[in-house]
């Protein structure tokens, strides 16, 4: 039987990640250093890991609630309350799920009709075009350059709205970017979706991982709390990645019929990750500073050893991504990516991978031991001046 006949073309449609490629190509090679995938280097702090560890041996092993544990739920709406003054309801307005990626899925899959367009500031994370385009809707990348920070701009979106643009899926910081909005040009994104009356889709990820300014929550704009679709999660900022654990806050009805889908594709977010992700957000706050004070300590190694070989490259404000020009060398990104890895053995990934306003630029993620950085520093200027001889 020809089984890629029978794949549906929706599926078929998608391209395989840019970022797992060259993660699982370095994974086969020796010596090589990855600054590949976004996901921190720490392991989660003990005192999350042994909230977990207590749990089950409590007996914490059931199901919990399709909308996760009410104690969670409520831990989640206050501390959003503590950072930025929004209120969310944790019995009506909480869903926890399975990472920012479920709650990303379920929030288009929720919303989305056939065709429905979503506009995208580009570049940007992998999953927000092939999410939209496998809940029925078509992606509207909306290009930012390096010369504009990578911020979107209302004219931009003034351009490309239609009467078919239903929503706009922003994620700031952004990954691969790190770049941030300020909120004065956030308050104009917000005053355009009210204009045409779009719901946002927010994912604030890395919203801990802000280093200079402060965060602003989307929600918390005026009017906005019931026009966005907030997301967040434990993955980055407590170094939670393989726990598996999100959320979504919105209106309860909207909250209702992400949570319909959960219900009977997820059922619930493991219990285990749950316990703790409640432990996190209780008493995780310094360790997870620290993480952030040693990222923000990177970052800086980062962009002087970039600049310092010569290279243009935006000063990321959060997460943990730096995403130098390469137009200078005259390679395309992916090029850059597998010159860079065969004879430096160095990963990172190309920026096409997040959109073609990617192209011409590199990801490099800098959660990786300053040993490692350095080390990379030196093997990327090598190949550097080996291209200019
Ligand atoms: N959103 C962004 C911008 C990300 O970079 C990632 C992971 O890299 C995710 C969402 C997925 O996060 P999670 O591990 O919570 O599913």
């Amino acid at each position: 039987m020809n089984w890629a006949e029978r794949i549906s073309p929706v599926v078929t449609s998608i391209p395989p990640s840019g970022i797992r490629r060259f993660f699982d190509i370095a994974a086969e090679m020796k010596g090589v250093i990855s600054l590949g995938v976004g996901e921190p280097d720490f392991v989660t702090p003990w005192h999350i890991r042994e909230s977990c560890v207590h749990g089950l041996h409590r007996g914490y092993t059931a199901y919990t609630s399709n909308y996760g544990l009410l104690e969670l739920r409520e831990e989640i709406a206050r501390n959003i309350y503590n950072n930025y003054k929004v209120t969310y309801d944790p019995r009506r307005e909480v869903l926890v799920t399975v990472g920012v990626s479920e709650a990303l899925d379920l929030a288009v899959r929720a919303l989305l009709s056939p065709g429905d367009q979503v506009l995208i500031p580009e570049p940007c994370y992998v999953s927000y075009k092939a999410c939209v385009i496998l809940a029925g809707g078509q992606p509207v990348p909306v290009p930012t350059a390096l010369e504009n920070e990578f911020r979107v701009t209302v004219e931009q979106l003034e351009k490309l709205v239609t009467p078919r643009t239903k929503a706009l899926l922003i994620g700031y910081p952004n990954n691969p970017t790190g770049a941030i909005m300020p909120m004065q040009e956030l308050a104009a994104i917000a005053r355009f979706a009210k204009k045409h009356d779009l719901i946002v889709i927010s994912d604030e990820i890395y919203a801990d991982l802000t280093y200079q300014g402060s965060h602003t929550c989307f929600a918390s704009l005026p009017d906005m709390r019931d026009r966005t679709i907030l997301l967040n999660g434990f993955s980055k900022a407590y170094a939670m990645t393989g726990w598996r654990i999100g959320y979504a806050l919105s209106n309860p009805d909207f909250i209702a019929a992400m949570n319909k889908i959960h219900q009977y594709t997820m059922l619930c977010a493991p219990i285990t990750a749950q316990v703790a992700a409640v432990e996190a957000l209780r008493h995780g706050k310094d360790k997870m500073e620290k993480m952030v004070a040693e990222y923000n300590g990177r970052r800086h190694l980062m962009l002087k050893g970039l600049r310092g070989m010569g290279l243009t490259c935006f000063e990321p404000k959060g997460a943990f991504y730096i995403f130098p020009s390469i137009r200078e060398t005259g390679l395309t990104s992916v090029q850059f990516a597998e010159e860079l890895l065969k004879t430096e053995k160095v990963a990172v990934v190309p920026g096409d991978a997040f959109g073609e306003s990617g192209e011409g630029f590199v990801r490099c993620s800098y959660a990786s031991s300053i040993n490692n950085l350095t080390e990379a520093l030196e093997r990327i200027e090598r190949f550097i001046k080996r291209l200019n001889e």
